[in-house]
């Protein structure tokens, strides 16, 4: 059975990649485009909807999405536990809707999160840096701040106290942004697509564990799972790596 998929942010860097990805693979068609301005009616007839635009929008997406019966594919950042929550609350009244919401489609990405996840107990120190291009207009990203997220989990499960750090005076903010408890830096590059670092160390030695986006297609193949698993999720997901058995 053909899945019919609308795409939100149509017009973007992703949206457009999303675009040409589901109307090139089997078994999904592209039934309508979405952009800043257009009302999004009954989402084009869609089953499922995708989500590229910013992070201010992106939680009405969803909601009118949800509100129509329409499960929905979140790529957007910016979706904190208060924004979670909001959503919970909408989806109880549409238990039947998925909706996922993935801070990084790229496989290597998603690795490099659960290997960093498994690392984290056995390191004194952890810091995250995530690396961009310069159009991006948030920060830091949402892997990164996942990143952060499943870490400090990990560190807290372990016992680990605080990050190591003598640093007294900073004031201009040159120890980055505390996430969870994890300093998160982000670099902002001409030429760049979506990149990040987490570095690891102990006494003696450090891990460094690294994923490259060279390319928005890299996102493309976690994309198409997540259109094609979404409707067997009733409830809201967090994260790829819940549709692929890692
Ligand atoms: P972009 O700026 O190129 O595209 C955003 C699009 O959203 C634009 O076309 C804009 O006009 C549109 N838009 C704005 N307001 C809208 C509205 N109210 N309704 C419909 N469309 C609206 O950005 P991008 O590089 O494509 O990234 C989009 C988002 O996806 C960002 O939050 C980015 O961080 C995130 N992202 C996620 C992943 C992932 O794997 N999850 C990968 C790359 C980027």
């Amino acid at each position: 059975m053909t899945i019919q998929v609308a795409v939100i942010g149509a017009g973007g860097r992703m949206g457009a990649t999303v675009c040409e990805a589901v109307e090139a693979a089997p078994g999904t068609e592209l039934v309508a485009r979405f952009d800043e301005g257009d009302d999004l009616g009954d989402l084009g007839g869609a089953q499922v909807a995708v989500d590229f635009t910013v992070p201010d929008v992106s939680p009405g997406n969803v909601a009118r999405c949800v509100r129509q019966g329409v499960h929905v594919v979140v790529g957007t950042s910016g979706w904190g536990e208060e924004k979670l929550s909001a959503l919970r609350e909408q989806l109880a009244e549409r238990p039947e809707v998925g909706v996922l919401i993935a801070p990084n489609f790229a496989i290597g990405a998603v690795l490099m999160m659960q290997f960093a996840q498994q690392a984290a107990r056995f390191y004194e120190s952890v810091e995250v840096v995530e690396l961009h291009h310069p159009r991006k207009v948030d920060a830091p990203s949402g892997t990164a701040a996942r990143t952060a997220e499943m870490i400090g989990q990990a560190r807290a499960e372990a016992g680990l106290g605080e990050v190591p750090d003598a640093t007294t005076d900073d004031p201009d903010g040159a120890r980055g942004a505390l996430v969870h408890g994890v300093p998160v830096h982000a670099v902002r590059l001409r030429g760049l697509v979506a990149h990040q670092e987490v570095l690891l160390g102990g006494e003696g030695e450090q891990l460094t564990i690294r994923h490259d986006s060279f390319d928005r297609v890299s996102f493309m193949p976690g994309v198409l799972t997540g259109i094609r698993e979404v409707g067997a999720h009733p409830g809201v997901t967090v994260g790829l790596e819940h549709y692929l058995g890692i």
